[in-house]
C-alpha cells in the first residue's frame, strides 16, 4: 500500500479513535447526571438501572475498539497494516475501506470463522 493510502487510513483510524473516546466522555457525563437526579420514583430508578447496564456495556466494546485501533495504528507504522496476519496476502481495500482494523483478508475470515476461533 502506498504511503498516501497508509496515511488515509491512518487518518481514519485516528478520526475513529477520537469519536469513541468522545462517546464514552459524554455517556459518563450522562451517567453521573442520571446518578445524581434528584428525588425519582420506582420506574425511573429502574430505567436508569437499565441505561447504566448499557452504558457500562458500551464502554467495554468502546474500550476493545480502541484497543484495536491503536494495534492497527502500530502496524501503520510497522508497514504491515493491510496484511492478513494468517495468510501474508493484502486485504482488499474496498474491506479495509469498511473495517480499517480488519485484521484477516475475507478468504481467512471466513475459514476461521467456519474452526469458530
Ligand atoms: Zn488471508
Amino acid at each position: 500500500m502506498d504511503k498516501e493510502r497508509l496515511e488515509y487510513f491512518r487518518k481514519k483510524l485516528l478520526k475513529q479513535r477520537e469519536a469513541i473516546l468522545n462517546k464514552s466522555k459524554k455517556l459518563k457525563e450522562e451517567s453521573y447526571t442520571l446518578g445524581t437526579d434528584g428525588i425519582q420514583d420506582m420506574a425511573d430508578a429502574a430505567s436508569n438501572a437499565y441505561n447504566a447496564d448499557i452504558l457500562m456495556s458500551l464502554s467495554d466494546n468502546d474500550r476493545t475498539m480502541v484497543k484495536e485501533i491503536d494495534s492497527t495504528l502500530d502496524k501503520i507504522g510497522s508497514g504491515t497494516y493491510g496484511i492478513c496476519e494468517e495468510c501474508d496476502e493484502p486485504i482488499n481495500e474496498k474491506r479495509l475501506e469498511a473495517n480499517p482494523v480488519a485484521r484477516y483478508c475475507i478468504t481467512c475470515k471466513r475459514m476461521i470463522e467456519e474452526k469458530g476461533e
